[in-house]
This record gives structure tokens, C-alpha cells and sequence, in this order.
């Protein structure tokens, strides 16, 4: 185990995650809300404005299409190496 800097507030932690203990569920309810929506019809082409549909910032977003279960969403709308 190691320090962390969380990749949500930028507190430091002590934890195997990235994201620390006051964000986790945050993260949680949003990647849910984010599986809700890409369950339904989304002809979104661009990460804006599956933000503006789901509430959910760019910054969070480009972190979550990161992971192998979005990378087929991602490398569709082609942000998954968008860095900010
Ligand atoms: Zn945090």
C-alpha cells in the first residue's frame, strides 16, 4: 500500500484505488448512471454531450471510458486516449 492521490479531489490516501474513500461512491453512482446510459439508444459522438446528458464532468468521464468494460463505447466515439 501506498500514498495516493485521489483522482477526484486530490486528497491523499492510503488505498490500492485511485480514487479515495469520500469519492468512491460517488464514482460508484455515477459509472451506474453511466451504464444506464449507454443500455439505451446513444447515437452520442462526442464526450460533451454525454456529459451535458448525464450530469457527469469530462474529466470523470475520460477517466471511467478508460476502463475495459467502456472500451468498446470509447474507441467508438474515439475519446479513449483523450487526455485533458
Ligand atoms: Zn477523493
Amino acid at each position: 500500500m501506498e500514498f495516493k492521490k485521489c483522482e477526484r479531489c486530490g486528497s491523499f490516501f492510503l488505498s490500492e484505488s485511485n480514487i479515495c474513500g469520500n469519492c468512491s461512491p460517488k464514482d460508484t453512482f455515477e459509472l451506474s448512471k453511466l451504464r444506464t446510459y449507454f443500455e439505451g439508444d446513444v447515437n452520442t459522438t462526442s464526450i460533451d454531450s454525454i456529459a451535458v446528458d448525464t450530469g457527469i464532468s469530462v474529466k470523470n468521464l475520460n477517466r471511467y471510458l478508460e476502463n475495459e468494460e467502456f472500451s468498446k463505447i470509447s474507441s467508438k466515439l474515439n475519446i479513449g486516449n483523450v487526455k485533458l
